[in-house]
C-alpha cells in the first residue's frame, strides 16, 4: 500500500488537488476536516465535541482524529493506498501514525507539501468562504488562528519528515491544472 500525505497550510489547495489525485492513483482520500464536518452535520457525540474547537480554528484532540483514521484504514482493502489530507497535524499525530503503519508492516511513501505564502492563503480562504459556506472560513480571526495553529503545531512536521527523507515540496501558486501536474510529476518520481 502507498501512504501519501498532502501537506500545507489551510487554503493551500489540499482538498482541491486530492480528489483527482486519489482517482488517478486509486487511492482512498481521507480528509479529517471533512470527516469531522460530517460528524457535526450528523449531530453525533463526536461532532458535538469537535464543533466548538473547529469553529474557533483550534485543533481537535489527537485521539479523535487518530480513531477516525484507523477506522478508514481498516475499511478499505481494494485500493492501492491512502491519501491523507489534513492529517497528521501535530508531531504526536505523526509519531502515532508511524506506529500505526509500522504495526501493519507499512510506512509513509511520501509527503507532498504544497508551498504557498500566507497572504495568498488568506485570499483563497476568503474566496472559499463564499463558495463552500464553511463557518471556519468566514471569520477573519478564526482564519488567522488556523494559520497561526499551522505555523506553531503543524509546520514542525516538515523537519520530522525531511529527516526521514520523505518530504517533497511542490509549487502551489499556479492554476489548479498546473499544480496538479507538478504533483503528478512528483508522485510518478516516487513510484
Ligand atoms: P481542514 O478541513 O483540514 O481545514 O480542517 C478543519 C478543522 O478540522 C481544523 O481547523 C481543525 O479544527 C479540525 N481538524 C482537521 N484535521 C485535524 C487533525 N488532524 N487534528 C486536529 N484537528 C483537525
Amino acid at each position: 500500500m502507498k501512504y501519501y500525505i498532502i501537506f500545507g497550510p489551510p487554503g493551500a489547495g489540499k482538498g482541491t488537488q486530492a480528489t483527482p489525485l486519489a482517482e488517478r492513483y486509486n487511492l482512498k482520500h481521507i480528509s479529517t476536516g471533512e470527516l469531522l464536518r460530517g460528524e457535526i452535520a450528523g449531530g453525533t457525540e463526536l461532532g458535538k465535541q469537535a464543533k466548538a474547537l473547529i469553529d474557533a480554528g483550534s485543533l481537535v484532540p489527537d485521539n479523535i482524529v487518530e480513531g477516525m483514521i484507523a477506522q478508514v484504514f481498516g475499511k478499505y482493502k481494494d485500493v492501492d493506498g491512502f491519501l491523507l489530507d489534513g492529517f497528521p497535524r501535530t508531531l504526536s499525530q505523526a509519531m502515532d501514525l508511524d506506529e500505526m503503519l509500522e504495526s501493519r508492516g507499512e510506512e509513509i511513501t511520501g509527503v507532498i507539501s504544497l508551498m504557498i505564502p500566507d497572504e495568498v492563503v488568506k485570499e483563497r480562504i476568503a474566496h472559499r468562504a463564499k463558495c463552500e459556506n464553511r463557518a471556519d472560513d468566514a471569520r477573519e480571526e478564526v482564519v488567522a488562528n488556523r494559520i497561526d495553529t499551522y505555523h506553531r503545531q503543524t509546520e514542525p512536521l516538515i523537519d520530522y519528515y525531511r529527516d526521514k527523507g520523505k518530504y517533497h515540496e511542490v509549487d502551489s501558486l499556479g492554476t489548479i491544472a498546473q499544480v496538479g501536474e507538478n504533483i503528478r510529476n512528483l508522485v510518478d518520481s516516487l513510484a
